[in-house]
């Protein structure tokens, strides 16, 4: 089957490769009707040392179930389904608690363990734990949101979350790519007033505000402070969603959290620290999120898709054959694209 591999920063090749099978009992075979390529694809495509052998990229997927194992009791073949970045068994305790993230058994797509869903097809471990079931022959309108649900939807509801966004909260988004705008949609979905987007890209921008943000600020760091506590009555935000990885932005998002704020943190996250330890704590500013159990937010954003309560898809602006899968990366690296989305 064809694939795409990783062989170091900047060399994303389209290659033959050993077909995907079923390995454990407990697998399913997924033949991808389309993927997408993730910004945070884009760490590894900047910084990945040189290597002999590809590691399989790719970790948002739809696609329809050609086998399952012998020991898969939910998922059959012809089923049409979503592949969340992350597999888990469904059953262990952090399964149980909804943290789909952190399963025991659990470990990602896009490595060399999981296999990359930029490809023809992909094996699926745990199949009953992490395949979330579509209706099948959607609407192909719905496709691009429905591929969100893999990632940046899920993780931008997320990081509403970790930010505690309620009805009426006053909402600050750090990063204005795909992650970051799925973040307004959430906090908007959550009911939040005043949503302000810190981006300077203007077509972003537009459409954070088609949907629902009320605000944008430009500047950065210090400055961008100022201009956020200007237009939020002086105090900052009660809820930051930091939607980027980097310290400067992780550090806006805390310095723009009012007292007794919420930052969630979304964004992969570039250095060791958490930086702004000082007026984190003496605002009482909690510091949440982090990896996003997307598994566990499938029945609750599912129905806002189907329904076309929410859009995310419209974050694709770029769409590529399999072989166009190169271009896409060094489309998004150069932010040509906001997301790039991929039809095997
Ligand atoms: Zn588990």
């Amino acid at each position: 089957m064809r694939a795409t591999l990783m062989f170091g920063a900047g060399d994303v090749r389209v290659e033959d490769v050993p077909d995907a099978r079923l390995v454990e009992p407990t697998d399913a075979l997924v033949a991808v009707n389309r993927a997408a390529i993730c910004g945070s694809d884009l760490w590894p495509y900047k910084n990945m040392e040189p290597a002999e052998s590809g590691r399989p990229v790719g970790h948002e997927a739809i696609g329809v179930v050609e086998a399952v194992g012998a020991e898969v009791r939910t998922i059959k073949a012809g089923d049409f389904v979503a592949m969340p970045f992350a597999y888990s068994d469904g059953t262990c305790d952090f399964c149980q608690d909804g943290l789909y993230t952190s399963c025991v058994h659990g470990g990602y797509f896009g490595t060399f363990e999981g296999g990359g869903g930029q490809a023809e097809a992909v094996r699926i471990p745990y199949a009953d734990g992490t395949l979330c079931l579509l209706p099948g022959d959607p609407d192909e309108a719905l496709v691009p949101s429905l591929v969100t649900l893999t990632d940046v939807m899920g993780t931008g509801h997320h990081a509403a979350r970790g930010a505690r966004v309620r009805p009426g909260s006053t909402v600050a988004v750090v990063g204005d790519g795909a992650v970051g705008l799925c973040g307004v949609i959430a906090a908007r979905r959550l009911g939040a007033e005043q949503i302000i987007v810190l981006g300077r890209n203007p077509a972003r921008l537009a459409l954070a505000k088609e949907f629902g943000a009320t605000g944008t600020v430009a500047e950065r760091g210090d400055a961008a402070v100022d201009r956020v506590k200007e237009i939020t009555g002086g105090h900052g935000a009660h809820s930051v969603l930091e939607c980027v990885g980097l310290e400067d932005s992780l550090l806006t998002a805390i310095e723009i959290a009012r007292p007794g704020g919420a930052v969630g943190r979304v964004g992969v996250p570039q250095d060791d620290a958490i930086p702004g330890s000082m007026s984190a704590f003496h605002k009482n500013v909690s510091v949440g999120g982090g990896v996003a159990p997307v598994r566990g937010y499938f029945d609750v954003l599912l129905p806002d898709v189907l329904e076309g309560r929410i859009q995310p898809g419209r974050v694709f602006d770029l769409s590529v054959g399999l072989d166009g899968v190169p271009d896409g990366y060094r489309a998004m690296n150069e932010r040509t694209a906001i997301k790039v989305l991929v039809k095997p």
